[in-house]
């Protein structure tokens, strides 16, 4: 399969990898939205959250704690946690990613409050 996600997952595709271990890895988005722009994937391939199973309830927290840790590790006072999901959702990368945003001014975030 070609993922560009499995490889960056594999260390076969370059990024610039804040965090890593056995089941995630954690990275800087080459075209941040934010002044500090991550994404947190699995490394395992699992499509979108729609594709989610029951066995991937593991998984998924550790996703959420790898971006609260590297949040707090990059001293983010506050941030935003998304899942783009299917085209409809501006999801472009079929290999589910959790974006972490953050790092701008105080009250400057509002601008992108839903
Ligand atoms: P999405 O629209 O949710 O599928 O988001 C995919 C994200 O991946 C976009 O924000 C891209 O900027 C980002 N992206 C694509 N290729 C790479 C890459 N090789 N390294 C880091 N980020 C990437
Ligand atoms: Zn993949």
């Amino acid at each position: 399969m070609d993922c560009i996600f499995c490889k960056i997952a594999a260390g076969e595709a370059p990024s610039e990898t804040i965090f890593e271990d056995a089941d995630v890895r954690v990275f800087k988005n080459i075209h941040p939205k934010a002044p500090v722009h991550l994404l947190v994937i699995p490394k395992m391939h699992i499509e979108s959250i729609a594709h989610l199973e029951r066995g991937h309830s593991g998984i998924t927290a550790k996703l959420i704690f790898a971006a609260k840790d590297a949040a707090r590790r990059l001293g983010l006072a506050g941030y935003k946690l998304a899942f783009n999901v299917g085209r409809d959702g501006g999801q472009v990368i079929d290999h589910l990613h959790l974006h972490v945003l953050g790092g701008w001014q105080k009250d400057e975030s509002k601008d992108f409050n839903i």
